[in-house]
Parts: structure tokens; sequence; C-alpha cells
């Protein structure tokens, strides 16, 4: 267990971050995976880091403040945060979030009181969130297993046992079960590599989902729209990977040509809180209805953040024959589920997904066809039945994926 756990620290820092020397890191952790960022900082300064800066969270702090801080602090954002994350930026760190929340621990929260926290830091933090989207920065996110979050995974044992499950499905997830794990990496990465070149050499119009849950749906894709995965590149040209674990390909539909119904087929973990059984009818790119059976409130809060909250920003394909899917573990946290299925993101679009896209300012953006918002929230679609039927430039037809795999 230990060597694997030092391993999966070197991954995130030689893949993932692929830091660089004289490099800072910023890394984002719980304070329960306070040991963990202790070994990833080890890990990061023997790879030359010029400094690793610890930004621990608490996220039962965090809730106690939604229950009893003052009612007009959830529309603020403080300026020295906001130096914080900018100044960073500004010096070309590298930023590492280990994201491992309690799926349930914020469910007697006010969704209006969450959602207007996200809108105060997402306004303040443009500057930085905008350089993150588009790929200035380095950045990744990964996750490791607190009790809690064990728990909600593995209810059935004891919490030592959900624990070590947990720990054993992310290794797997990760391969860092598998004797050279930066080597099935590179192998992953050259995998996706081809899909991507499939993708955009045909550089399809639109893309038709359909499945038995009832999703139905043509999804237009933007002129010179790019498909990426498996890696991201650094302005200095390097690649690291912003999601351990990622399976995905995924690009961006055009904002406003998303026409049918899209059902989900997992819950979703959204700031703390369950949304299951959901779904959205969409008409020109805009939701125009939703439905779900738990936690509709949080789901309307969300959709309400802003006009771009109501309409798509990310088309991913996942094969439903993945190393995390193929271990039918429902993890309750979005890195991992959006890993195992084939998924659309609500909001902000990335903008490297159209040619050209990181130099464009937002009406250029706009105009080639990308969304734009405030937030950016992944939501799965995948299913074993799922059929996407990619449509080119002169209406003849490609199957992409046949029963949830590629076809
Ligand atoms: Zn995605
Ligand atoms: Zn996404």
């Amino acid at each position: 267990m230990n060597n694997k756990i030092e391993k999966y620290a070197e991954l995130l820092v030689r893949i993932g971050i692929n830091i660089q020397k004289d490099q800072t890191l910023v890394i984002a952790s719980p304070i329960e995976c306070a040991e963990f960022a202790r070994i990833v900082t080890v890990k990061a300064y023997e790879a030359g880091a010029r400094e690793v800066v610890m930004r621990w969270l608490d996220e039962k702090s965090t809730k106690i403040r939604y229950q009893m801080a003052s009612n007009e602090i959830f529309d603020e954002f403080p300026i020295w945060a906001k130096e914080y994350f900018n100044g960073y930026a500004d010096i070309d760190a590298a930023f590492l979030s280990i994201s491992a929340s309690d799926p349930e621990l914020m469910k007697d929260v006010d969704p209006k009181k969450m959602s207007r926290a996200n809108k105060a830091s997402s306004v303040a933090l443009e500057h930085y969130r905008s350089r993150m989207m588009s790929n200035k920065n380095v950045w990744c996110v990964a996750s490791i297993p607190t009790d809690a979050w064990a728990k909600k995974v593995f209810p059935g044992v004891s919490t030592e046992e959900a624990v070590d499950q947990l720990w054993d499905a992310i290794f797997k997830a990760v391969r860092v079960d598998t004797p050279d794990p930066v080597q099935s990496w590179k192998d992953h990465q050259s995998h996706l590599n081809n899909k991507l070149t499939f993708l955009n050499e045909t550089a399809f119009k639109a893309v038709r989902y359909k499945n038995s849950i009832g999703t139905d749906v043509l999804v237009e894709l933007p002129k010179n729209h790019v498909w990426f995965g498996g890696g991201d590149e650094a302005p200095q040209g390097h690649v690291f990977v912003a999601n351990m674990p990622t399976e995905e390909v995924f690009t961006m539909p055009k904002h406003d040509g998303v026409n049918g119904k899209i059902v989900s087929s997992m819950p979703l973990n959204y700031n703390g809180n369950l949304i299951e059984n959901f779904s959205f009818t969409f008409k020109d790119g805009l939701v125009v209805d939703f439905d779900a059976e738990k936690g509709r409130e949080v789901l309307e809060e969300l959709l309400a953040t802003d006009e771009g909250a109501k309409r798509l920003g990310e088309v991913a394909l996942v094969p439903f024959d993945s190393p995390i899917s193929n271990q039918n573990i429902l993890f309750y946290n979005t890195l991992f589920d959006e890993n195992a299925s084939c998924h659309f993101a609500l909001g902000k679009a990335y903008p490297i997904c159209v040619k050209g896209g990181d130099e464009m300012n937002k009406d250029e953006l706009k105009a080639a066809g990308a969304n734009d918002s405030l937030t950016h929230v992944d939501f799965m679609v995948g299913t074993e039945d799922l059929e996407i039927i990619g449509i080119k430039e002169d209406d003849t037809e490609v199957p992409i994926f046949l029963n949830g795999n590629f076809a």
C-alpha cells in the first residue's frame, strides 16, 4: 500500500503536473489528506520545484460558515484571496487540487447561499479561471480517500475497510496497479491520440445521441472545433494531465445548436449535494425544461447562475469499457464518474476547443460558437446501449459509438 501511495504521488507530480525545474506548485488539500499532501510536496521538491505552497481546506468549517456567518458575506470575496490566486497564476505556478469531498455533507445547507458564494468567487477569480481553462497555467485535479467519502462509496463495511477499498479502486483507475504506471500512462495517451486524430480529421458538423433511458438529442459542433484528450499542452510546450484519471476525449458544442432531450445516467455530486435522475430539454441550445427526482432545488440554482449555465459547454466521449467503469463503482465524485461515462457539461466551454480560441476575446469566442458562463459542471449520460452518430458536412452519417463503446 505505502509503495503504491508513493508511486501515485510521483505520478501526479511527473505526469499530472509534469513539474518543471524552478516552478512554484500550489497544492489545495483537505486537512484529512495532509499526510498524502506532504508526500506530494517532497516528490515535487525532488523533481525540481522552487516552492510548494499549501492551501489547506476544511469542508466542515465551510459548512459551519454557511450555517452561521452573516448573510451578506456570501456575496463577497476577499481581495487578498483574489490576489493569492492571480498572483500565483501570473508567475506561472502549477496548481494541484486534491478533491475528496463528502458527497452529502452540504445537504442541509441553503443551496441559494452556496450558489451566491460560487458566483462571488467565480466573478472575483475570472482572470485565474480563464487562465486555467485555456491552459495558460498547468493544473491537475486528483483524489485520495477520506473516511466520509469512502463510507458513501462502500457503505456495507467498516470505515477502515472502506478506505482500503477506495484506495484500491483509485489505484486501478489511475493505473498505479500496473508494473510501470508512467509507461502505462504514455500508452494510454497514445491510444486516446488515435481517437483524436479520427475525430479531428473527420470534423463532424453534429453528433446525435440516443439510448433507452430517453436521451435523444442532436448536438451541433462549431466549425473549426478541436477534440482534446489524454493530456494538455502548457504554453512552454510540455504536456500535463489536468484530470487524473482521464479517459475522455472532448470538444465544445455550438452554444445555440443543441436540440432534444438529455437524461442523466448517474447521480451528480454538486457542491456536497446529490442531484439524481434528472433530465433537460433543449431548444436552440437553451434548457427550456428540466426535472430531477432528487435535488431539484439545487439543480434549479445551478441553472439560474447565468444565461450560459442553461447551455452546454462540453461534449465528452468515454467508452463504457474502461478501467474505471469496469469496476462498476459509483464514486459520487465527478472526477471519477465523468471518466466512467460519456458526459456533457453545463456552462463555460474550454476556449482551446476551437482553433485559435485561447487567443480570442469573449465576443470572438461567442461568434466562434463557444458558450460562456461563470460555471462549468459535468453530468453523466453514458449507458450500455448509448448510440452516437456523427454527421459529416455532406450529411453522411458515421457511427462513433455503438452499444456504449467506440464503433
Ligand atoms: Zn469532461
Ligand atoms: Zn468538464
